[in-house]
């Protein structure tokens, strides 16, 4: 496994830049979640990793080497994708052992080796009996497990993961994340991890990239991601949340004129997100330091009852959960206070 360095990397398709300027430093051994919604450029920037695409500008090193230079086949990587079908027509045998007997002679192990590694590989990702089955008579889980045999194979440098598990249901996705971080463990692969599913990368990961629109929002680990986010986007994509635009004024969040008491300490005096979670919200008298809103629809939500909100005079939404029960008063105006907040700065 080798170091990765992302430097400062851009990829325009025709006008539209789908990564504006991406930079990013990958230990060995370590393993990366790339988190965001489709669209936000995980894809695209895996492709420029593995050699499928080149960027428009920007640098990346291997190992401190350039590897922008490097053809796909010479930057010895291993790829998984959500889709990356097996030859059909192989055994499992076949398709792990593919990447080795397409070598040139000179590179190409004996066949006792390449038996040696890919039984070993069959071992290591739990497929032991299997290797004369065909991809058609394997499950959808297996696949993926044969797929990542057949990355492994090679003993890449860098191992690139595209949603591996993003085609199956819930439960194999959860077994199957559990596995990776043990093989992870083992075979210490500097990896890359696409996923759009916060959970799947807050759980696999040792840090996790979070992006949006071609650009890295934060990079941490599952605790600075949820404990501290640094920007509304990240708040907003790791849980449930309202976010509503304030101005900071004598060190407290200010909503279309109206103080709020809700205290921004350290905050520039200015613009700024008021975040919370809907979860943490409590009603209040309408005399203290509150929001207040206007009900426009409610449903249950689990053990308690979600209110959709219009706040503040230019009528922004909000979402909070009440008790199932709790007092819906006359033309739905309540007052609420979350009882805990982010104040974000603006850009
Ligand atoms: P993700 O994998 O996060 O869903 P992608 O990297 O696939 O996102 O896409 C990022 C952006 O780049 C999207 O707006 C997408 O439409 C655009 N894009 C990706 N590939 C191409 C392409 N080959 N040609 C034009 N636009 C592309
Ligand atoms: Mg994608």
């Amino acid at each position: 496994p080798v170091d990765v360095t992302i430097e400062n990397v851009v990829k325009a398709f025709d006008d539209t830049p789908a990564l504006h300027g991406v930079s990013l430093d990958v230990k060995a051994g370590e393993l990366v979640a790339l988190l965001g919604p489709s669209g936000s450029g995980k894809t695209t920037l895996l492709r420029i990793l593995a050699g499928l695409d080149a960027p428009t500008a920007g640098r990346v090193l291997f190992g401190g080497e350039d590897a922008l230079g490097l053809a796909v086949q010479d930057r010895n990587i291993g790829f998984v994708f959500q889709h990356y079908a097996l030859f059909r027509h192989m055994t499992v045998f076949d398709n792990i052992a593919f990447g080795l007997t397409v070598r040139p002679r000179a590179q190409r192990p004996s066949k006792a080796d390449i038996r040696r590694r890919v039984l070993g590989l069959i071992d290591l990702v739990q497929l032991n009996g299997l290797d004369k089955r065909y991809p058609t008579q394997l499950s959808g889980g297996q696949r993926q497990r044969v797929a990542l045999a057949r990355a492994l194979a090679i003993e890449p440098r860098v191992l690139l993961l595209d949603e591996p598990f993003g085609a199956l249901d819930a439960q194999v996705r959860k077994d199957l994340r559990r596995w990776l971080r043990e093989i992870h463990d083992r075979t210490g692969h500097t990896t890359f991890f696409v996923t759009h599913d916060q959970e799947e990368a807050l759980e696999l990961a040792d840090r996790v990239v979070v992006m949006s629109k071609g650009r890295i929002e934060q990079v941490g680990s599952a605790d600075d991601i949820y404990d501290s986010p640094a920007s509304p986007f990240v708040f907003g994509f790791i849980g449930e949340s309202s976010l509503l635009p304030v101005t900071v004024a004598d060190g407290a969040a200010v909503l279309d004129g109206v103080p709020t008491g809700l205290s921004a300490p350290g905050a520039a005096a200015g613009p700024a997100t008021l975040g919370f979670r809907p979860h943490d919200v409590v009603l209040v008298e309408d005399d203290g330091p509150a929001l207040r809103g206007r009900i426009i629809a409610e449903r249950r939500h689990g053990a308690r009852r979600r209110l959709e909100l219009e706040v503040g005079r230019e009528h922004h939404r909000a979402e909070i959960d009440v008790e199932v029960g709790a007092p819906r008063p006359e033309g739905g105006r309540i007052a609420f206070r979350p009882e805990r907040w982010r104040i974000f700065p603006p850009r």
